[in-house]
């Protein structure tokens, strides 16, 4: 097989572009294709203050690694979760999160990039596995803290726009799963931009939105992209990992499908974008951040713990950073947009 740039021996397969290319152009075309998707969806300029979300997986060291390169002032934030660590009984620097932090920190120091660490253990006074509650999957308590904590950072943080390294399977398989119950709040959110809502629900852009799964770990290994190798222990069995197996095993007989999925959705979207209309922007009455009811849902599942104190991060630093920068978090009057 030849490099279809430089006929070159290729080294990595692009089906769904139908190329091969050698290592080179490999490392070559795939920032310049991550700049397309940017322009395309118009996710953030150079001017702005980007903070990558980064879980120390293939897809978000890549996405951090990438946007350095291309010139944008990207800094990072790694969330420890906790998970793997059996509630304090492993050793030290052990565990799933434990070991994607120390992978992130890794890149942070090779591109000499600011890296906010919050550590749940303090920030709300327990790990992700610890605020499982009743019958609801820890994956679910997990996506809500994500979510609250990026945009918490990005907010505090004085950041314009958060970016996460979301692939075309991780699309393909959410937009699949809200299409299968129907789900029009969430198709009206879902896409490569979920542009910014009032002062506090910061704009948030995937622009690996159309690199599958295999096109980012092979972009990390012919790089020499740190990441950590292993799934989160939660995720087995997770419904998304069917989803995204059978979005493969179409792939495999209707080659492209998954783009013309969310390609043909994106066209779509304007259909379900009532849905988000109408939910009404207001502030959870605890934190002050974005929230439809009275408390946020951080608030309600974790409780009091310290960053549901507005202002919270305003002691925290950025790992690596040069100087402090933390605006305080004033409480929202409830329901009234900031
Ligand atoms: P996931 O929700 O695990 O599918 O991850 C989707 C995206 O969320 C990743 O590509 C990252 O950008 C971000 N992310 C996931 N886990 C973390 C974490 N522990 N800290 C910071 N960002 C994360
Ligand atoms: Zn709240």
């Amino acid at each position: 097989m030849r490099c279809k740039i430089c006929r070159a021996r290729a080294v990595a397969e692009v089906p769904q572009h139908h190329m091969a290319l050698c290592r080179d152009c490999y490392l070559e075309w795939f920032p310049r294709y991550t700049q397309k998707t940017i322009d395309k969806f118009r996710m953030m300029s150079r001017e702005e203050r980007v903070l990558v979300a980064v879980s120390g997986g293939k897809d978000s060291q890549t996405l951090w690694r990438v946007l350095v390169e291309l010139g944008y002032a990207a800094d990072g934030v790694v969330i420890d979760l906790g998970i793997g660590d059996d509630g304090g009984a492993a050793p030290p620097g052990e565990g799933y999160s434990a070991e994607s932090v120390a992978c992130v920190r890794r890149l942070a120091r090779r591109l000499e990039r600011p890296l906010w660490v919050i550590d749940l253990r303090e920030a709300m006074g327990r790990t992700v596995p610890e605020v499982r509650r009743g019958r609801r999957p820890v994956c679910s308590a997990c996506g809500v803290v994500k979510r609250y904590v990026m945009n918490r950072v990005a907010y505090e943080g004085g950041y314009d726009v958060i970016a996460t390294g979301h692939n075309l399977d991780d699309e393909a398989a959410a937009l699949f799963g809200n299409v299968l119950s129907w789900d029009t709040y969430y198709l009206s959110r879902q896409g490569p931009v979920s542009p910014q809502r009032g002062e506090r629900l910061m704009r948030k852009v995937k622009p690996f939105c159309y690199f599958t799964e295999r096109e980012t770990a092979m972009y990390a290994l012919l790089s020499g992209t740190p990441y950590y190798h292993e799934e989160c222990p939660n995720a087995v069995g997770a419904t998304t990992i069917s989803y995204k197996e059978l979005l493969n095993r179409l792939e495999v007989t209707a080659r492209g499908s998954k783009r013309r999925f969310l390609d043909g959705f994106l066209r779509q979207r304007a259909l379900f974008r009532q849905a988000a209309e109408e939910m009404p922007l207001a502030y959870c009455e605890r934190c002050g951040m974005p929230s439809p009811v009275q408390l946020c849902g951080f608030c309600r599942m974790v409780g009091d713990a310290p960053l549901t104190r507005p202002g919270a991060l305003g002691a925290l630093r950025p790992e690596g950073a040069p100087a402090p920068r933390v605006p305080q978090t004033d409480p929202a009057p409830s329901g009234a947009p900031a």
